[in-house]
């Protein structure tokens, strides 16, 4: 019989090997196509009396990335439709599809004949979930095998069977760990678990599986024999008993119960460790269908999965302009972030030259790509060899000469408007008219500093956040007269360096800053009002922000936002900022010195290591405190968000963000927006644009017109819209 996506072998000893090598796909996927054949695979194998047990592996140089979640993105669309039409059988049809992955691996397992996956690379979710149903594993001790169940992440659980078979495999709390932090396992990791019952060497990876199958692996799991017990004990023991109590605390501190998935995995096990298997995987079936028909999946799936890799694939990029192969980028400006520009750009392979004033400054900028690669090294992340190569291809010098030649340039000097110019004609005296140039300014209009150009169609913003090695995501900033060569080089750039694009109009703090500094405002808006800081910080994180509003403060620097209030007074005039607002950073900063994180006190007190930081006492009498139950702790959370929604909303309607997917994954990625939610825009499509409104509209009434819903979002409201359908970023795709 012969398989599109695999090929079975079966040898002289009746041990069948089946390979797994999608054509046309880099990557093995789960599709319905590959269910179906494996369907059929199972079959045959049960069929032809030759074969006495099955060694599975993949033809290529990972195992498989799971499941192929556009196809969870179209059944999602399937399910919509359906539940127009009859909302009975939506729900029937979701569960049916939940199943289809969990009742085919029951079937493989129950077969009759032994299988040993030969993981030989990457290994994710379903895939992890179809080794599991296997009777035995081995695994290759290549740095590449990564086995993981990562679902957790995009808002999911392991519902092929994951939640009930790892706990059947290895120690309870430990699978807990793996599945509710949806971190990867390395080869030795997962046997030291009991996961793989051996490791070896790439090339014998097969063998060693067939040499397992003659030695007699039995055809029948654990599991299914009876008296069968659980490595972690059961779950109504004294163990059992104090691990679900600590995993719950656990659960809630980790996820404040924002995520339905993280939460179905303490159940799916909890409950499915007292009942058979088949019936644990009932009880998944069931919770998966619910957690698949939740908004936060929807969501989460659409921006973290979908449209993060459709915007790291160029998705915005002009079409017709060849891809630009990278032979040396300058960078100028080798202080705080020019230097950690410098270091991604290198790790990418790409050849670095490296300016600064003198010499001694350039070298300091490269100094911090050392100290990385040294902690690498020390931390087996790296070889020496790698890290060496890694600096080889920086080179730190004054000399402005030594751009020549250069694909881009990117400009990291103080951000100061005179210094720039002069930076600017320093640089384009030495490129050639081709190279691309880029400025990382924070605040300054690329519109304003494209003038300081020759060529101000080859002029663009390329805005990274700190620490540049950390944060993922680049915006992309286009000047009035930015042209689409100029977008495509960026863009061609941001890819290299594996990092996220979003590609913005400009406008003062671009997209991200705006939101975030909404964010901060709301924060002094609550100190003035009197809500104890602790208050503050514990319902952003509730909300689902992963740093509270001020000690993001102290890591931005409090003198770094008073002078962009200041520069926004003197650009737009003194009525365009809140009075209080400047009033608390004035304070902080010139009257008491407070700077944040940089100066070891801010909105918090940082004293020396090992001791934590804690928030500063003396917040209580700068402003009178109300008492705790005379907060309405759910407002607050919902004022975060909502006044963040409400920027991003703005941004769309001022056309400075033309595509849904960006301002959601730019939030995500640039501060981190309750990724429950799958991002700013997705927050407010998946309440719907008329329930936030009217939120936004009680908000207003409360806490002043900054809340108020702009003409856009009363236009959607009315008319019964949504981001995604007013602003369909496939609308060009689907209309060819
Ligand atoms: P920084 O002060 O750490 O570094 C600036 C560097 O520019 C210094 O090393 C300085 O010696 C060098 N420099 C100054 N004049 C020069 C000249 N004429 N020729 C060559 N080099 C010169 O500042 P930074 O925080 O790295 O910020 C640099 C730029 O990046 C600014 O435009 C800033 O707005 C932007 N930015 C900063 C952050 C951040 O978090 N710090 C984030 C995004 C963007």
């Amino acid at each position: 019989m012969s398989y599109k996506n695999f090929t079975v072998e079966t040898d002289a000893d009746g041990l069948a090997l089946v390979t797994w090598d999608m054509p046309e796909k880099s990557m093995n996927v789960f599709t319905m196509e590959v269910m179906d054949e494996l369907d059929a695979i199972i079959d045959q194998v049960v069929a032809d009396a030759a074969i006495k047990g099955v060694v599975f592996t993949s033809g290529k140089s990972s195992f498989s990335g799971g499941a192929d979640l556009t196809m969870l993105k179209a059944m999602f669309t399937m399910i919509e439709e359906e539940k127009v039409k009859d909302p009975a059988n939506a729900t029937k049809k979701l569960f049916d599809a939940a199943g289809r992955m969990t009742w085919l691996y029951r079937k493989l397992e129950t077969c009759g004949k032994p299988w040993v996956a030969a993981i030989n690379g990457t290994c994710m979710g379903g895939a992890t979930e179809l080794s599991m149903a296997c009777h035995a594993r081995v695994a290759s001790n290549s740095k590449s095998v990564k086995i993981g169940l990562p679902e957790v992440k995009v808002g999911i659980f392991p519902g092929a069977g994951g939640t009930q078979r790892l706990p059947r495999l290895i120690n309870t709390q430990d699978a807990l760990q793996i599945m509710t932090t949806g971190s990867d396992l390395s080869a030795s990791r997962a046997k030291a678990l009991g996961l793989v019952s051996e490791v070896v060497e790439p090339e014998n990876l097969v063998a060693a599986a067939k040499e397992l199958l003659k030695k007699g692996v039995d055809a029948v799991q654990p599991w299914d024999k009876k008296g069968f017990k659980a490595p972690g004990g059961a779950i109504w023991s004294p163990n059992g008993i104090q691990l679900f109590s600590a995993a719950n605390a656990i659960l809630r501190r980790e996820t404040n119960m924002n995520y339905p998935g993280a939460l179905a995995i303490l159940k799916c096990v909890y409950e499915g460790l007292q009942v058979p298997i088949d019936t644990g995987l009932r009880i998944e079936q069931r919770y998966f269908t619910h957690v698949l028909s939740t908004t936060q999946a929807f969501s989460m799936i659409r921006s973290l999965f979908v449209s993060m890799q459709e915007l790291g694939k160029g998705a915005r990029r002009p079409a017709g302009i060849a891809p630009t192969k990278f032979k040396k980028v300058g960078i100028v400006g080798a202080g705080f972030m020019g230097a950690g520009i410098a270091y991604v750009t290198a790790k990418a392979g790409i050849p670095v030259v490296l300016i600064d004033r003198d010499q001694a400054a350039a070298d300091k900028g490269k100094s911090y790509s050392e100290d990385l690669v040294k902690a690498g090294i020390s931390k087996g992340k790296t070889t020496k060899e790698q890290g060496e190569a890694l600096l080889n291809l920086i080179t730190a010098t004054p000399d402005y000469s030594a751009l020549e030649g250069a694909d881009l340039v990117i400009e990291a000097v103080f951000e100061d408007r005179g210094i720039k110019k002069t930076v600017t004609e320093q640089i384009e005296a030495v490129i050639p008219e081709t190279t691309i140039f880029a400025s990382n300014t924070s605040t300054l209009p690329i519109t304003g500093l494209a003038e300081n150009s020759k060529r101000p169609n080859q002029f663009i913003g390329v805005h990274f956040f700190s620490p540049v090695d950390k944060m993922m995501l680049v915006e992309v900033i286009l000047g009035e007269k930015t042209e689409d060569k100029a977008i495509a080089v960026a863009l061609d750039y941001v890819a290299a360096i594996k990092k996220t694009p979003i590609v913005v109009n400009d406008t003062r703090g671009f997209y991200v800053n705006r939101c975030v500094f909404r964010y901060m405002n709301e924060s002094y808006d609550m100190l003035q009002e009197g809500v104890p800081a602790i208050m503050i910080e514990n319902a952003a994180k509730f909300a689902g922000m992963p740093v509270g509003p001020l000690a993001l403060n102290d890591e931005v620097a409090i003198d770094l936002s008073y002078k962009i209030l200041k520069a926004q007074i003197a650009d737009l005039g003194e009525h365009t900022v809140e009075k209080h607002h400047m009033a608390i950073v004035d304070k902080m900063v010139n009257e008491l010195g407070r700077l944040g994180r940089k100066n070891q006190k801010g909105f918090y007190d940082y004293p020396p290591k090992p001791a934590k930081k804690s928030l500063w006492p003396g917040l209580k009498d700068l402003f009178p405190q109300k008492k705790a139950e005379e907060v309405d702790f759910e407002e607050l959370k919902q004022r975060f968000l909502v006044t963040i929604a409400l920027e991003a909303a703005r941004t769309m309607e001022e056309g400075i963000v033309t595509d849904p997917r960006e301002a959601d994954v730019g939030s995500i990625l640039g501060f981190g927006f309750a990724p429950w939610t799958g991002g700013a825009i997705s927050y407010i499509d998946g309440m719907g644009v008329k329930a936030f409104v009217a939120l936004a509209e009680a908000l207003a009434a409360k806490y002043g017109a900054h809340f108020k819903p702009t003409p856009l979002l009363l236009d959607m409201a009315a008319k019964g819209e949504t981001f995604y359908g007013r602003f369909d970023p496939y609308r060009v795709a689907n209309a060819a």
